[in-house]
């Protein structure tokens, strides 16, 4: 596989055949396929890891909700709302782990910087923090409660 290198900035993602130090279109510094491919783990094994988290995360708190209906023999309706909200920001996240790992993995099989990877994994989490911070505001600082209130 022949080697690129393709540029470090963020405006640019410009990528030439061969080892070249410095962007031609903007003259930004550039890395070889290596380090993008290096960089490609990273991405993936984190993207694995927040996936992998999220989905024990997710676990337990079903758990909780499960031990919590048949302690109160309610179905927690009253708070389907919250858990709706909540279990849809926790899943916002674990699709950033999946865009993450789907990024990385296909770094390191071009050896190119992944524009469309990095910017879905970019807006998934600003999503994710805008989200989190509205909820924040409505909820005064309260919510999203991971866990229903214990009467
Ligand atoms: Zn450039």
């Amino acid at each position: 596989m022949p080697e690129t290198s393709s540029c470090i900035a963020n405006r640019c993602f410009h990528s030439v055949e061969g080892v070249v130090a410095t962007c031609p279109r903007c003259g930004s510094p550039m890395w070889p396929s290596p380090r993008w491919r290096a960089r490609g783990w990273v991405l993936l094994v984190n993207g694995l890891l927040l996936t992998a988290l999220t989905v024990a995360v997710l676990w337990y708190l079903v758990g909780l909700y499960r031990a919590y209906e048949a302690e109160t023999d309610s179905d927690a309706s009253d708070s389907a709302f919250g858990m709706l909200i909540f279990f849809g920001s926790v899943g916002l996240f674990l699709v950033v782990g999946l865009a993450s790992a789907v990024a990385g993995a296909r770094q390191i099989a071009t050896g190119r910087r992944n524009r469309t990877g990095a910017m879905i994994v970019f807006w998934l989490l600003a999503a994710f923090f805008i989200v989190m911070s509205v909820l924040m505001i409505v909820s005064g600082g309260d919510a999203p409660h991971p866990v229903p209130r214990i009467r």
